[in-house]
């Protein structure tokens, strides 16, 4: 079972890999956008670990949605407002018991993959964070670790495609060769599930 602790510690690991890789992932948007997302992320995931060090719910689905509320209310670019939907999407589908079950996380992050499909209109394929959040939550039926390198490859797999949708849309045929940040961004939050559920 995932407790308050696991998501807690869930939050702290993509923090702490937020902090340690946001040159690259603003590298990555100098490429093909405005060289902000390392740090749009940086600023988010700093106010989430300050909220939740002040007082954190203790239930799984609490902790999620004020997660993302902070999220939504402190990064200024699209990624603030995609990923606080994620989160908080995930945690309402979760609700407010004490411990979930990973198959029932798996479906509450199914949920809140499908509100950031409908927030942003952006589907697989054009090159965005949902090209690695649609293939890990897929894989996360089989298991975390399955869910991590699902992740990965869906990073990966972005650097062929061109823009759809987002600022990298601008570019048209210019974005080809380069990886989505959201997408490499996506990738740290399911490998710190996946590092948080082999310590637990
Ligand atoms: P901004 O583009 O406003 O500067 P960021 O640089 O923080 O915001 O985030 C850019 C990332 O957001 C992109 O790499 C992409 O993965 C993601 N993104 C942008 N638009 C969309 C969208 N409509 N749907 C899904 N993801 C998107
Ligand atoms: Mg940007």
């Amino acid at each position: 079972m995932l407790d308050g602790d696991f998501f807690r510690r869930w939050l702290a690991a993509m923090a702490a890999a937020v902090e340690r890789e946001a040159d690259r992932l603003t590298e990555l948007d100098s490429a093909i956008g405005d060289a902000d997302h390392g740090s749009n992320l940086q600023r988010g995931f700093r106010a989430v670990t300050a909220t939740l060090e002040k007082e954190p719910p203790a239930g799984p689905g609490a902790l999620l949605s004020l997660a993302g509320r902070q999220l939504i209310s402190t990064v200024g670019g699209a990624s603030g407002p995609l990923y606080g939907t994620l989160l908080r999407r995930t945690g309402k589908a979760l609700g407010d018991s004490d411990e979930v079950t990973p198959a029932q996380l798996t479906e509450a992050l199914r949920t809140g993959v499908a509100a950031v499909a409908q927030l942003g209109g952006a589907k697989a394929g054009d090159k965005t964070m949902l090209d690695t959040l649609e293939p890990a939550v897929e894989a996360l039926g089989t298991s975390f670790a399955a869910a991590a390198e699902a992740a990965d490859q869906g990073a990966l797999a972005t650097v062929p495609l061109q823009a759809r949708k987002g600022r990298a849309s601008y570019l048209g045929a210019r974005s080809i060769g380069h990886q989505d940040p959201g997408a490499t961004s996506a990738a740290l939050l399911i490998s710190a599930l996946a590092a948080t559920a082999e310590e637990a």
